[in-house]
Order: structure tokens, then sequence, then C-alpha cells
């Protein structure tokens, strides 16, 4: 069993932590959380050990009665691995803490690829973090991009890719961000920086994006067009995307179903949160002209970085060498693949 840590409890720590729950070679020893709050009573209530940053952070805690392992530290004692999911350019300062206590290391899209040895997905190079010390998972929408262009690359190289990235404004929680009422281009000067963040997973890939944020909370919708080297016929490419592991291929016309709020609605029927970590394709959206393939694609941000979380710890340690096999464990364990309707 990998001993497993996970450093900031918000959106997208909270779902690493119960996904490490679920996987048989997997123990979370504890999660770290800044403020005593809701959230920490229901860890304490799903009995996860948690700790605080700080001894600080560890009076506060005592304070409002909520009952804390220790510090960041004392957690650090006791893991293989540490998943750092605080916000977006904290893991920074905390690499040095990481680094003494010799632990792996995970970190999320929001840090700069530089503070990991590699940025991962594990379609694409799983084999590349096979037994590093760190990995970065990409972003959610770096997530998207790389899940259909490995998808798709695994059956006909992909020379060229064009996305427009329609951004959520803000997750469900986030009550500070917008746009509220406005289609925000973000940013205004093109590329976007999803197309730098793909090749530091993939540099072999010719890639161009541009963004818009909009005011939803839901998921972010892409627009895809994908030059490759050997025609697909459309009907090739439904049968690759139906077979592909992560990917949810939605048909309009069976399900009734012809955008975002559809989506979440049918997962909000038999999913636990509403989430997809999945990648959804919109069927009828797919064009397949000469050797282009276009399509629009749907993202939960909140929840489509999770499965990568767990193949990475996987790669890290190592604990499994083959990407398929990770892949396969991860997504039973997740109860991934099984259709929304
Ligand atoms: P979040 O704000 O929801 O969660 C961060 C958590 O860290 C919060 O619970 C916060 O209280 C806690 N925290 C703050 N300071 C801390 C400290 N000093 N020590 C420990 N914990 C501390 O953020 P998030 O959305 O979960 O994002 C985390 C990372 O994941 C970021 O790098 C982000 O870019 C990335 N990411 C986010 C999304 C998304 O849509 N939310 C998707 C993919 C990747």
């Amino acid at each position: 069993m990998v001993r497993v840590g996970v450093n900031g409890y918000g959106t997208i720590g909270k779902r690493v932590a119960l996904a490490v729950l679920k996987q048989e070679d997997m123990s979370l020893v504890g999660i770290v959380k800044k403020t005593p709050d809701y959230a920490a009573l229901q860890a304490r209530r799903l009995g996860i050990n948690v700790y605080a940053p700080t001894e600080d952070d560890v009076r506060k805690f005592e304070d409002s009665g909520v009952k804390v392992g220790g510090t960041l530290r004392d957690l650090l004692e006791s893991v293989d691995v540490i998943v750092d999911a605080t916000p977006g350019g904290m893991g920074e300062q905390y690499r040095k803490l990481y680094d003494q206590f010799k632990v792996k290391q995970v970190f999320q899209g929001g840090e700069k690829p530089e503070i990991a040895e590699v940025s991962f997905n594990s379609l694409c190079n799983y084999g590349e973090a096979l037994g590093r010390r760190s990995a970065r998972v990409v972003s959610c929408n770096t997530t998207g991009l790389l899940r259909i262009i490995c998808t798709l690359n695994a059956h006909s190289p992909v020379e060229k890719v064009r996305a427009v990235v329609i951004r959520r404004a803000a997750d469900p929680k986030e009550v500070k961000r917008g746009p509220v009422n406005s289609i925000e281009l973000d940013p205004p000067k093109a590329p976007s920086h999803h197309a730098k963040d793909v090749k530091t997973v993939i540099p072999w890939v010719k890639i161009t994006t541009v963004a818009v944020a909009v005011p939803t909370t839901l998921m972010h919708v892409h627009h895809v067009t994908l030059k490759v080297s050997k025609k697909l016929a459309k009907s090739d490419v439904i049968a690759i995307l139906e077979a592909a592991p992560r990917v949810m291929l939605i048909n309009a016309e069976r399900t009734g179903i012809t955008g975002t709020a559809g989506i979440v609605e049918a997962s909000r029927d038999l999913r636990p949160r509403y989430d997809v970590p999945e990648l959804v394709v919109f069927e009828d959206s797919l064009n397949v002209e000469d050797d282009e393939i276009s399509l629009f694609q749907a993202v939960h941000q909140e929840s489509i970085v999770v499965p990568e979380n767990i193949d990475v710890i996987r790669a890290l340690i190592p604990l499994e060498l083959d990407p398929t096999k990770s892949i396969e464990k991860t997504d039973r364990a997740l109860e991934l693949n099984k259709k929304l309707w």
C-alpha cells in the first residue's frame, strides 16, 4: 500500500483524497486543511485524519473543537507521496519542505511546469513519470485537450490542432469571480496559454489555442480541429472514441442533451457530486472532412484531473509500469466509463 497525503482540501484536494480511499493499492494517511470549517468536520466524519499547515493553525483547529493529527510536517513524516492541491502558485512555496522529507510529489496545473520533473497525462506520457521524484498533473482544459489528441493519435498520428476554449467563469462555490455578464477574451491576445501547456506533455504537437470566459460554472467547452496523417471515416472516429477510456460520447438525438446543463443534470441523478471525470464528446458535432476531424467536447473542470492524480501516484512510486493497467485500476475503482444515459 502506498501511503498518500493530500495538502489542500478544496475542489481538487477533496476529490483526490476520496479517490485515493477507493484504490486497493493506496492508503490515505491524511489531508491538510487551512481552516477548521465544515469541510474539516466532514473529513473527520468520513474517518479522514486532518492535519493543519503550521502549529498556529493547529491551535485554531483546537480552539474550534476540530481534532487534528498534527502539522503538515507530521503528515510528511508518514507518507510516500504528497499530492499538493493548494491554490495555484502555492505549491512552489511548499516544494522545498517536500524535498526535505524526501517524499514523492504531485502538483496541479495551477503551478508552473518547472515545479516538477515532468508534466503529466495518463494517456500521453505515463512512461515519462515512472520512478520520478515529482510530476505536475496539467490543468483541466489541458487534460481535456490531451485526452482527445492522444486518443486519436494512437490510431492516426495528429499533425496539427486548433482549439477554441470556452472557459467557465468560476467553480460553483466561487462567489467572487466573473465574468457575470460578458463573453471575455481570456486572454485578449492569441494564442492562449493552453497550447503551450499541451506542449509541456507532448512537445511534438503543432497546436494553436484561443480562449474566452463565459458566465457559467458547470463545465468548459472546447471546439477542436485536428489534422491527422491517416484519413479516418466518421464511423472510425466514433468507434475509436466509444472504445477509449475516459472519453464519453453523447448523442443529442438519443439523449436530448445538447449542452453542459444536460450533462450535469444526467450526472446529478447517478453520480456523487455530479462529477464527470470523463471527457464528454458531442457525437453530433463530429465532422470529418478529408484529413480534418472537428468536434465539440465538454470538460468537467472540478473532476477531470482526478483519475490522472491517481495514475501519476502509481507511476512515481512506481507501482505499475503499464499505463493501461493503471488506467483500468483507477477507472474500475472510480466507476468511470459508465454511460450516464
Ligand atoms: P481551492 O481553492 O478549491 O482549494 C485549495 C485549498 O487549499 C483550499 O481548501 C484552501 O483552504 C487550501 N489552502 C490554502 N492555503 C493553504 C496552505 N497554506 N496550506 C494548505 N492548504 C491551503 O483550489 P482548487 O480549485 O482545488 O485548485 C487547486 C489546484 O488545482 C490549483 O493548482 C488549480 O489550478 C488546480 N486545478 C483546479 C481546477 C478547478 O477547476 N478548480 C481544475 C484543475 C486543476
